[in-house]
């Protein structure tokens, strides 16, 4: 059912607060950002391009259809549509969409880390895992294509080098999964400076996937437990989420003694420094010797 001209206003509104809100927070400064809302299955609400969001007004938002079109407003649709309109092609089930440059956020997309580790059982309940889309030039359809790899199993990702992109079944639930990214990445930042992250056991994970079931919190995918998540087009099917198993144990500890930094040592490192404590070294080489023996 399409709203009437009343219900439109109020979606106006809404969107001139999260607008508001997100500039507020540093989500987004200058232009940055933009933001949507399907009206009914042709039409979408969506900020226009180059107007800062902290003060956008009702009336500046523009309708088109699922193809781009502009249908009314005397503004061009934000530079980002392509991508708006790739997410509502893909998830059917959504209602809005959310892009920012949170700094957190935007700065693990940018050391290509994934927020992707079981840490936070809100995060697991409301989000999932949190994958980084690959890069792409901001504006072109490099972007949508980029974000379709994830967008079906995913409410919200990391675009590389770029910001985050949510979605949510109305706009604010949107937002908000824009506010837990960045409150995320800010406690995962904040842990790694103390040494790292205590990680949620697998079976933790699963009671909390199991909860989320219980109380109706819809999910985009389930996580997968064999970290295979490939659909036959190259879309995630699940989520990949960093959780081992825990022995009996909820919490997986970080391997004490070892410095941050010490448990990517599976990643590329490429040439970066990392520090060893002489025994660590050793044991290092001992090991390198072993395995030659
Ligand atoms: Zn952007």
């Amino acid at each position: 059912m399409s709203p009437d001209r009343q219900a439109i206003d109020a979606l106006r509104a809404d969107i001139v607060e999260v607008g508001r809100r997100m500039y507020a927070r540093g989500y987004t400064a200058s232009n940055d950002g933009n933001i949507s809302v399907r009206l009914d299955d042709h039409r979408l609400l969506m900020t226009p391009k180059s107007v800062c969001k902290g003060f956008m007004t009702p009336a500046m938002m523009c309708i088109t259809d699922l193809d781009g079109r502009k249908l009314e407003g005397e503004r061009d649709p934000s530079s980002e549509m392509l991508m708006h309109l790739e997410v509502y092609r893909q998830r059917p089930d959504a209602m809005a969409v959310v892009h920012a440059h949170p700094p957190t956020a935007t700065g693990f997309a940018v050391a290509g880390i994934p927020l992707d580790k079981a840490v936070l059982a809100e995060v697991l309940t409301t989000l999932g895992s949190i994958p980084i889309a690959e890069y792409a030039t901001p504006s072109t359809a490099e972007l949508p294509a980029a974000v379709r790899k994830y967008i079906k199993a995913h409410d919200g990702m990391l675009l590389a080098n770029h910001g985050a992109l949510t979605v949510g079944a109305d706009l604010f639930s949107a937002y908000y999964k824009m506010e837990t990214i960045e409150h995320f990445a800010r406690i995962s930042l904040v842990a790694r400076q103390l040494g790292g992250e205590n990680l949620l056991a697998r079976e933790e994970v699963q009671r909390l996937q199991q909860l989320r079931g219980t109380y109706g919190i819809a999910s985009p995918a389930p996580i997968c437990a064999d970290g295979v998540s490939d659909g036959p087009d190259g879309a995630a099917m699940c989520q990949v989420v960093q959780s081992p198993a825990g022995g009996g144990q909820r919490l997986v500890p970080v391997p004490s003694g070892l410095p941050p930094g010490r448990l990517d040592l599976s990643g590329d490192l490429g040439d970066r420094e990392i520090r060893l404590t002489y025994r660590e070294l050793s044991a290092l080489i001992e090991d390198a010797i072993r395995s030659l023996g």
